[in-house]
């Protein structure tokens, strides 16, 4: 039976690995982490992430996404924050159309079950060092043991990520291009609490948007009650991460931009020093493929800034892509090539796209003729829904 190595059981690698073990190929992923099922979360990457209709889509191909429908919490617009406290809301679609809050871990978790469920192996505390492009010979390290591991595969699915340790050993490739693009806005996670009946402070059922022209406070709802709060934010500047230094610069900052979230953050001093304050990154390349020999899938392709928050769904559609293209062919020159040159058109397009929409979102949603074009454009959209 072919063997497959899947680099990086992230949320792409364990939703690849699924459709790859469901057409009977032996399946192993290596993850440089511990298992996230038994240890906590450590902050970082988005707590939740908004699914959509790619991504539910690639969730249906291998039947899981009844189980996922369970965590996740419908979103059928934006509720816009202005200064003054005023709320206006603005639906994503036709009734019932929504994007849904789900929690990363939760998601990631259940995937990993399910690859497990389907045969697939992982190996945790993984982290590759090295891979042999050729000969797909690939040196591991044990995170625990500090040990190296060699492991040979016939195909190797990268699936590790923005930083790809795959990806670099193609950049000394000839003819492989790469660019990456670091925005000058950063990120923070904070946290609005659940009352203290466990209900929701704010409506679950709305993306919150405080847009502030240069930057922005976003927040998505979680099961527990809770929001997570994500700071959109330039690194320097007048307003920056680097302007904000003390808990008084703090508070006074948010209480001029923000004056309706700060009395619903009571830890909100406390969250903005203890949390990282993380970087933005648009990574492009192409080739995806290495000959009939390893794939680029998800970030580890395309890392794009999470504005449109379709990173990890254009990932999800990754899968739904590949396994089209392997209902109709068999020989693997053909589907990696294909699946490169077909996917990479829209990698590029959703890149652009969503640092276009951070725009959109930290400024345009507050802004009148904006809203009136998103009226008029609802309105041509009912006319003509196929269109
Ligand atoms: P990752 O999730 O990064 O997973 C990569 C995995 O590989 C990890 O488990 C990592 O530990 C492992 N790994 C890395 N290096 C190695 C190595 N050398 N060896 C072995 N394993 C390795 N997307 C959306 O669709 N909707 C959203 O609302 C959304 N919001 C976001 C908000 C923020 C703030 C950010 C930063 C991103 C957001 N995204 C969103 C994007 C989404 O997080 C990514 O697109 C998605 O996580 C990509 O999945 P992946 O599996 O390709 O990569």
């Amino acid at each position: 039976m072919e063997k497959i190595a899947v680099i990086g059981a992230g949320l792409v690698g364990s939703l690849g690995a699924i459709y790859l073990a469901k057409r009977g190929f032996d399946v192993s992923i290596y993850e440089r982490r511990p298992d996230m099922r038994k240890t906590t979360l450590s902050a970082g990457r988005s707590i939740n992430l908004a699914l959509s209709d790619r991504g539910w889509k690639a969730l249906d191909g291998v039947g899981v996404s009844e189980e996922i429908r369970e965590i996740a919490i419908p979103m059928y617009g934006r509720m816009m924050h202005g200064l003054d406290g005023q709320l206006t809301f603005q639906a994503y679609g036709k009734e019932n159309q929504a994007i849904y809050s789900v929690s990363r871990g939760e998601l990631n978790a259940k995937l990993m079950s399910c690859a497990e469920e389907n045969g697939v192996k992982i190996e945790f505390n993984k982290r590759c060092l090295d891979i042999d492009l050729e000969t797909n010979r690939m040196e591991f390290q044990d995170e625990i043991l500090g040990e190296t591991l060699l492991v040979s595969a016939d195909r190797v699915l990268a699936t590790d990520g923005a930083f790809s340790a795959v990806r670099s050993k193609y950049q000394l490739q000839d003819r492989f291009n790469y660019s990456q693009y670091y925005i000058k806005h950063g990120y923070k996670e904070l946290v609005i609490p659940a009352n203290l009946d466990g209900t929701h402070k704010l409506d679950k059922h709305a993306l919150h948007i405080w847009p502030r022209g240069e930057f922005m406070l976003i927040a998505l709802a979680n099961l527990d009650g809770s929001f997570t709060c994500t700071l959109f934010f330039p690194f320097e500047g007048e307003n920056s991460f680097e302007s904000l230094k003390t808990e008084q610069q703090v508070l006074k900052f948010f209480n001029e931009v923000f004056p309706d979230a700060v009395p619903l953050m009571p830890t909100l001093v406390e969250d903005y020093f203890s949390n990282p304050t993380s970087s933005l990154i648009t990574v492009k390349c192409e080739p995806w493929n290495y000959k009939d020999k390893s794939l680029l899938l998800g970030d580890a392709a395309h890392a794009i800034v999470p504005f449109f928050g379709q990173g990890m769904n254009s990932g999800f559609e990754d899968c739904t892509v590949l396994n089209e293209i392997m209902n109709q062919e068999s020989d693997w020159d053909v589907i990696f090539n294909r699946f490169s040159s077909e996917r990479k058109k829209d990698g590029d397009a959703i890149a652009d796209l969503a640092l276009q929409n951070f725009i959109e979102m930290r400024d345009l949603v507050g802004n009148k003729d904006y809203l009136l074009r998103k009226k008029i454009e609802k309105k041509i959209y009912e006319k003509y829904p196929n269109l």
